[in-house]
């Protein structure tokens, strides 16, 4: 049997799959990830400077990069592709209790997959936050103050510091968010992470509750990984055409 059947197998076994996804499941719809050949990270390294809350916070000429940045972002004409679908396919089964994403994209959302079981890491870029008063709304309602110039437009409310709703570097995973993934990694029969360099924590310590409890760990991604040793397979195609065959087999 290959790998790709067994996982297939192991999908229609599951009772409460849990998937972790990153970067990776979106790069097909046209967003880069970080960390992959074509990475923004890969290809320019300082681009992770303006994502650190810290030169968010001291200065204004980050905030322009960053604001600039969002309103270029491939995000906004996105669509999900076959890998956000085959996991609305795959919830259709029954057997998924949850996607835990570090995307910030909203493409399971967009795809189809009930929001109440994808669960945002990271957050997301479809809202804006005030780094003062807490006040969120609407990114679509900050995006045409950057387009008629505003460089750092201030909160509506107190006039804090504006902020997209995702975590940066240096910022703290909302407690919520954590206890609501790790609840579900703790009650789940198969862990399957795809598309995620696994890199970035707490997010990639999610696979630690797994293999602590002996559940069977999946991982999907086109690079090697710091957890492929620990997973019971590895697969290395791209997500658009496994992931879809993995779930046929699995409906
Ligand atoms: P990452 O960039 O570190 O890793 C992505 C992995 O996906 C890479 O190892 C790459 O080889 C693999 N990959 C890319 N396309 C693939 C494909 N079609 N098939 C199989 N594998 C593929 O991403 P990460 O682990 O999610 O960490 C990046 C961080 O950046 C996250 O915290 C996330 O919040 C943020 N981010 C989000 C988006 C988004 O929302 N779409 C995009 C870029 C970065
Ligand atoms: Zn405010």
């Amino acid at each position: 049997m290959t790998d790709t059947d067994a996982v297939a197998g192991w999908l229609a076994e599951a009772q409460a799959a849990v998937v972790l996804t990153g970067a990776g499941i979106s790069t097909e719809s046209g967003i880069p990830d970080f960390r992959g050949p074509q990475g923004v990270w890969t290809k320019n390294p300082a681009a992770q400077f303006m994502f650190t809350i810290d030169n968010y916070l001291a200065d204004p000429q980050v905030r322009r990069q960053a604001w600039e940045a969002r309103l270029a972002s491939p995000v906004w004409t996105a669509e999900p592709n076959a890998g956000h679908r085959a996991l609305v396919e795959y919830e259709r089964t029954g057997r998924l209790r949850a996607i835990l994403t570090q995307n910030i994209d909203g493409l399971h959302q967009a795809a189809g997959s009930t929001e109440s079981r994808v669960v945002e890491l990271h957050g997301t870029v479809r809202e804006v936050v005030c780094l003062d008063c807490g006040d969120r709304n609407p990114m679509p309602e900050v995006l045409p103050r950057i387009e008629a110039g505003e460089t750092d437009p201030p909160c509506l409310e107190c006039g804090g510091i504006l902020k997209s709703a995702t975590i940066s570097f240096g910022q703290e995973l909302l407690p919520e968010v954590i206890e609501t993934a790790v609840a579900a990694t703790r009650g789940a029969d198969l862990f399957v992470a795809i598309g995620t360099s696994l890199g970035v924590y707490p997010a990639a310590g999610l696979c630690d509750y797994a293999i602590a409890r002996g559940v069977r760990l999946v991982i999907i991604n086109a690079e090697p990984t710091p957890y492929d040793d620990d997973a019971d397979a590895v697969l290395r195609q791209p997500i658009g055409e496994v992931l879809p065959r993995l779930v046929a087999g699995a409906a």
